[in-house]
């Protein structure tokens, strides 16, 4: 039904690979030196000087071809690592999968690989490149032409090549005229390229909600199958792309196209049965929460990894607590209990390092002081450091159909108020929600001696 909503699933009109390069000269392509970072633009001319091959590939030509502005800048060259390395003073060589070079000019990293042929040439020469049973590529470095590179990555129109020898752009897989048709298709057989690498399959539906673009036909298909390989991603890297799918301003979009594609509930399963379970209020909390998310990262505001994931798995832990407070637990430690298993439950999918689930933690663990808030509780609360967040957070699940009484707008007035007002809003909260307030005890008076 989505689908019909996005219109995100296309027929392509040409086959995946067109056997000829295709070399589109500078004056009929958009892609100019002004429009990349003056940092990517030294290290091509530094690699092209010292005798080397170097273009720019990827995202960088992809979005400025697009007319967008580049996330980051990705070269491509046929200098080894090491020869990269003995180029620039600021380099480290990174990574097991892939071995890459990191050019850093203070806050900016250029990465610079090394050429890299695809799988069906490593298997060949099959050294230092391994597959598991299920056709996972483990490590991936043998060194290959221009060409091979093209044809091992992912998407027609993330291989592109800019080159600053003659401008021109080196496009060996048709990507061009899927850019034009706004279309993205996984370069050769889409199963083999799936099970290759199954992260491409969230990639997928990162980028069609992120440029817009359908994802053609041939290249949707396999989804739903291979869908499950997601469990074989170690959830640290799954974790990251959490990160890339949903805070890079399309979270919403994106959410629709992962959970129309059945990818979902390989990132969040808890959530998704509820989602399927047809709980309305989790619908609505996580709609809400990730257009709030899209709506701050366009408005240049910050967002955290903290807050995404307390809206994640709020309806999880809301359900967990109901049943334990139903066992008589008090609200606060079950809504402990309640957090500790769904978190258990969720890094068995996606990891979710500690300095973000403790203050997530502390965010729900807020949901219940909130209320409580008589006395001088209410003042030291709004002194706690993650306090906005748990205000956010508390006017979200209004928003989404949770009965809080008021509590939502209570806190809002509260922070508007002056003193005065501030204690007649606490006088007429007393003996609402919380304890009721115990009566006071008379003072002791030291009695007068006669
Ligand atoms: P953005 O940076 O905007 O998210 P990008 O296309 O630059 O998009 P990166 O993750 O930076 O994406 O990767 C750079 C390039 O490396 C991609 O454009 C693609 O050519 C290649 N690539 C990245 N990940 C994969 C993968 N899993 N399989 C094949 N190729 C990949
Ligand atoms: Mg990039």
């Amino acid at each position: 039904m989505l689908n019909k909503i996005f219109n995100f699933i296309r027929p392509g009109s040409k086959p995946s690979r067109p056997a000829k390069l295709n070399i589109i000269p500078r004056d009929h392509h958009p892609v100019s030196r002004k429009k990349i970072s003056p940092n990517a633009v030294k290290v091509l001319y530094r690699l092209n000087n010292a005798g080397f091959d170097a273009f720019l590939v990827g995202g960088g030509v992809r979005d400025i071809y697009l007319n967008d502005t580049p996330k980051d800048f990705d070269i491509a060259t046929n200098a080894t690592p090491e020869e990269v390395r003995s180029l620039f003073g600021n380099c480290r060589l990174i990574g097991r999968r892939f071995r890459l070079a990191h050019v850093r000019f203070g806050r900016e990293i250029i990465e610079v690989a090394t050429f890299r042929a695809g799988h069906d040439k490593v298997e060949e020469s099959s050294v230092q490149a391994a597959t598991n049973q299920e056709g996972q590529i483990l490590r991936d470095n043998v060194y290959g032409n221009q060409q091979e590179d093209a044809l091992r990555r992912d998407f027609t129109v993330n291989a592109l090549y800019y080159s600053v020898a003659d401008f021109s752009v080196y496009d060996y897989v048709g990507g061009v005229q899927d850019l034009e048709d706004r279309l993205l298709r996984l370069i050769g057989d889409p199963a083999t390229r799936y099970r290759e690498d199954p992260v491409r399959m969230l990639r997928a539906a990162r980028f069609s909600a992120k440029l817009d673009f359908a994802i053609e036909s041939a290249t949707a298909a396999p989804i739903e199958e291979l869908a499950p390989l997601l469990l074989n991603i170690p959830s640290a890297r799954l974790f990251e792309e959490v990160l890339k799918l949903f805070l890079s301003g399309q979270g919403f979009r994106t959410f629709s196209i992962l959970r129309e594609l059945g990818l979902f509930k390989f990132l969040f399963p808890g959530a998704d049965d509820l989602l399927e379970a047809g709980a309305p209020y989790a619908e609505k909390l996580l709609t809400a929460a990730l257009k709030n998310t899209d709506s701050r990262i366009n408005a240049n505001k910050p967002v955290t990894p903290a807050f995404l994931y307390a809206t994640m798995l709020w309806p999880e832990v809301l359900q967990n607590k109901t049943v334990y407070t139903e066992q008589g637990l008090p609200p606060l430690p079950a809504t402990h209990k309640a957090a500790q298993i769904v978190i258990e439950q969720q890094i068995k999918h996606t990891a979710l390092p500690r300095r973000f689930s403790q203050p997530m933690k502390e965010i729900w663990e807020l949901q219940e002081r909130l209320v409580k808030r008589q006395g001088r509780r209410a003042e030291a609360l709004l002194e706690h450091p993650r306090f906005r967040a748990a205000y956010d957070f508390l006017l979200l699940r209004e928003q989404s159909g949770e009965q809080l009484e008021g509590l939502g707008d209570w806190w809002t007035e509260f922070q508007q108020s002056d003193p005065n007002h501030r204690l007649k809003l606490q006088e007429k909260t007393s003996g609402k929600s919380g304890k009721p307030r115990r009566p006071r005890r008379p003072r002791h008076r030291p009695r007068k001696r006669d």
